[in-house]
C-alpha cells in the first residue's frame, strides 16, 4: 500500500454542530448568527452554512458582498435564512444586494442615504442592518450620527432597520474596561431602534456574560474551535484537522545548521522528522519558535518551517515515513500555534491553502 504522500486537512462538520449547540447553550436564548466571512474562515463556507443551516441558524454574515452572493446560491431557494453583509451597500450595489436577497448592514451616512435612494427607485422596501461605532473606531455610524439618523426618520424612508448592531474591540480581554464602556456607549443606541434587533457579541462577547448578548450573537472563530479569550476551551472541538505524512528521519550532529541560513544550530545529536507540510499549505512560517506538532503522544517543537517541509524534534520516539503528524487539531491548537506565531487562531485557519487534500467529515445537509 502506498504511504500517505501529502497533507491532509479534515474539516469536521460534526465537531462544528457541536461547537454551534456550546455557543447556543453560552448564548441563553439569544440568537446564534455564524459569521461565515473568508471563505467561514477558509473551512468551505458552503459545507459550513448548510450544516448549521441543518442545525438551525437562520441568520449568518459575511463581511463582502461576493461572499454574500455565494453563499446565498450555495444555501439556495430551500434554505432560507437573513445573510448580512458587514461591508453594507457600497455606492451601486443595490442591484446585487437585492438579486441575492441580502440584508446590508449600513456602515455610514452615505450609504444609508444611496440605500434609501435604492429602495425609492426599487419601488419596494430594502431590510437592512445598521453598524454604530461604539468605540473600536474601524467601521460604522458615529454615536452622533445614529442619533441624528434616529432624531429624522424620513432619512431611512424605504429602509426597514431590522438589525442594530456594534463590534468589540477587546472582547478577548475580559478584564479591559473597555468592554463595558463599549457596552454603556451602545444599550442606549440601540434603543433609539426600538423595532430592531441588536447584536454586540462576537465569539469574546458571547462569554462576557448576559450584558453583552443582546438579541443575536454573531461568533467566528469559536464556531471554528478557537477559544473565545484567545486561549483554548475546554468545551469547544477543533473543527480544522491539520495532519502531514513524514518523509524522512534523520540524527543531525551537533555543530550542523538546519535548514536554510544557518539560524538553527544544532547542539547537540537531534533526532528530527521532516514533515510534508510547510507555509505553501498555509502553515505560518513565524511560528517555527515556541510551535510544536503532535506525534506519538508528545508535543514536538518545530525547528524549521519551510515553504514545503517542516523539521521537527522527535527524541526517541518510535517513527517511520508515512506516519502522520497533527500539526492542527486536538492536541495541537490553534490558539497555542497562533501565540507561537505572534497570531491569532482566526488566521491559522484562514491561511490554510488549497494545497492539502481536504476531507469533510460529518454531513453538510
Ligand atoms: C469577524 C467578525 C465577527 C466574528 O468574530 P470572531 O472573533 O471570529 O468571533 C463578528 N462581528 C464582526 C463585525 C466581525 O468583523
Amino acid at each position: 500500500m502506498a504511504l500517505p504522500s501529502s497533507a491532509r486537512l479534515t474539516i469536521d462538520l460534526d465537531a462544528l454542530a457541536h461547537n454551534y449547540a456550546v455557543l447556543g447553550a453560552q448564548a441563553a436564548g439569544a440568537e446564534v448568527a455564524p459569521v461565515l466571512k473568508g471563505d467561514a474562515y477558509g473551512l468551505g463556507a458552503p459545507q459550513v452554512g448548510c450544516r448549521l443551516w441543518a442545525e438551525g441558524a437562520r441568520r449568518f454574515f459575511v463581511a463582502r458582498l461576493s461572499e454574500g452572493e455565494a453563499l446565498r446560491a450555495a444555501l439556495g431557494p430551500q434554505r432560507p435564512c437573513v445573510i448580512h453583509v458587514l461591508d453594507g451597500m457600497p455606492a451601486g450595489t443595490g442591484e446585487r444586494i437585492a438579486a441575492a436577497d441580502l440584508t446590508p448592514v449600513l456602515t455610514s451616512l452615505p450609504q444609508i442615504e444611496s440605500a434609501a435612494v435604492f429602495a425609492a427607485q426599487s419601488g419596494r422596501d430594502l431590510n437592512v442592518g445598521l453598524h454604530i461605532d461604539t468605540g473600536m473606531n474601524r467601521q460604522g455610524l458615529t454615536p452622533t450620527d445614529a442619533r441624528a439618523l434616529a432624531q429624522s426618520p424620513d432619512r431611512l424612508r424605504g429602509l426597514e432597520v431590522e438589525l442594530v448592531m456594534s463590534h468589540l474591540g477587546s472582547a478577548t480581554e475580559p478584564q479591559s474596561p473597555r468592554n463595558r464602556a463599549q457596552l454603556e456607549t451602545f444599550a442606549p443606541l440601540r434603543a433609539l431602534f426600538p423595532g430592531a434587533r441588536a447584536s454586540l457579541a462576537a465569539s469574546g462577547g458571547v462569554f462576557l456574560g448576559p450584558d453583552y448578548r443582546f438579541d443575536i450573537v454573531r461568533p467566528g472563530v469559536s464556531l471554528y474551535g478557537g477559544g473565545p479569550f484567545e486561549r483554548p476551551h475546554p468545551d469547544l472541538k477543533p473543527v480544522a484537522i491539520f495532519e502531514a505524512p513524514i518523509l524522512d528521519i534523520r540524527t543531525i550532529a551537533p555543530g550542523e545548521m538546519l535548514g536554510y541560513g544557518g539560524s538553527v544550530v544544532i547542539q547537540r545529536p537531534t533526532r528530527v522528522a521532516m514533515v510534508a507540510a510547510g507555509y505553501a499549505d498555509g502553515l505560518i512560517r513565524a511560528g517555527k519558535s515556541g510551535g510544536a506538532g503532535w506525534f506519538a503522544g508528545a508535543a514536538r517543537p518545530f525547528l524549521i518551517i519551510n515553504m514545503d517541509l517542516i523539521a521537527m524534534e522527535i527524541g526517541d520516539a518510535p517513527a517511520a515515513p508515512g506516519q502522520m503528524v497533527e500539526l492542527m487539531g486536538a492536541n495541537a491548537l490553534i490558539d497555542d500555534l497562533a501565540e507561537a506565531a505572534g497570531t491569532v487562531a482566526h488566521e491559522c485557519l484562514v491561511r490554510l491553502s488549497e494545497r492539502a487534500e481536504r476531507i469533510y467529515l460529518g454531513e453538510a445537509v
